[in-house]
């Protein structure tokens, strides 16, 4: 797809303002002012509520932005010659109730090599040991791998890890989330344009909320909207 879209896909440039006052809409990013005849936003809702609307958005559609914050989420990664737990039947993929891996999958590519651990520390976890030394998170995530696959998780050749909170883009992961009662106060105005903007994103999806294939299927919806304006 990126391909095909040539040198009009554009990365590193993060869209600042929108404004639809005029006969088209005007999308503000760094480096770059585009007019167009619809806008399909397909950012966050915690995000796309720091982005300046003209004129400002309905006040149910700016609450709801309010109130789908971004989870909070580390994903730690140890790299390992081979996936050696593969010799003794291990999966290498866990659910674990201690700290701070919650949960583990075999991250190794198909070719089989380098082996990959892959570790998710999440909510109650995730927050205090994002302000814990590195030195310290990375022994106790090798630790809890070590519970999972054994000693040889002690020795990784390389890790690497993310905390999603602390990406500038992102603000936190997996996704936005509703609190209780929010869908049933917000949820209508989930999906409604407002004006030529149009609402994507795996937050405004129906199906595999929350995952990738929420993702693609809320970027077919919308383009579909967009599409049937066109037809009018
Ligand atoms: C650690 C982790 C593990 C996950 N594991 C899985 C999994 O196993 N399976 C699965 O299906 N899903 C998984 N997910 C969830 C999955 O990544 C999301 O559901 C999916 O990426 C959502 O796609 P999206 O297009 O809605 O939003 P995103 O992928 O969040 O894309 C939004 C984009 O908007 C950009 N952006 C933000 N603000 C602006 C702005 N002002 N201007 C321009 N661009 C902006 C961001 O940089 C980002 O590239 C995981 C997520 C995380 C963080």
């Amino acid at each position: 797809m990126a391909a095909a879209l040539g040198d009009q896909l554009v990365l590193s440039a993060p869209v600042r303002a929108i404004d639809s006052t005029g006969s088209l809409v005007e999308v503000t990013a760094d480096g770059r002012t585009v007019e167009a005849r619809h806008v399909i936003l397909a950012v966050p809702p915690a995000l796309a509520a720091g982005i300046q609307y003209g004129p400002q958005l309905p006040a149910t559609r700016a609450q709801l932005l309010q109130r789908l914050p971004m989870g909070s989420l580390t994903k730690a990664e140890a790299v390992y010659d081979r996936p050696f737990w593969r010799d003794a039947g291990l999966s290498g993929q866990s659910l674990l109730d201690g700290e701070p891996v919650r949960s583990t999958f075999d991250n190794t590519p198909p070719s089989g090599r380098p082996g990959v651990l892959l570790g998710l520390i999440g909510a109650e976890a995730a927050r205090p040991w994002s302000m814990r030394a590195p030195e310290e998170r990375k022994a106790a995530v090798l630790d809890s791998f070590a519970s999972v696959v054994g000693d040889g998780a002690r020795q990784p050749l390389d890790y690497f890890e993310v905390d999603w909170p602390g990406e500038q883009w992102s603000r936190g992961g997996p996704v936005g989330y509703a609190p209780p009662g929010v869908l049933l106060d917000y949820g209508s105005t989930i999906r409604a344009p407002v004006g030529p903007i149009h609402w994507a994103g795996t937050e405004t999806s129906t199906y595999w909320n929350g995952y990738m294939e929420g993702a693609v299927r809320s970027g077919e919806r919308a383009a579909s909207e967009v599409l049937a304006a066109f037809d009018d």
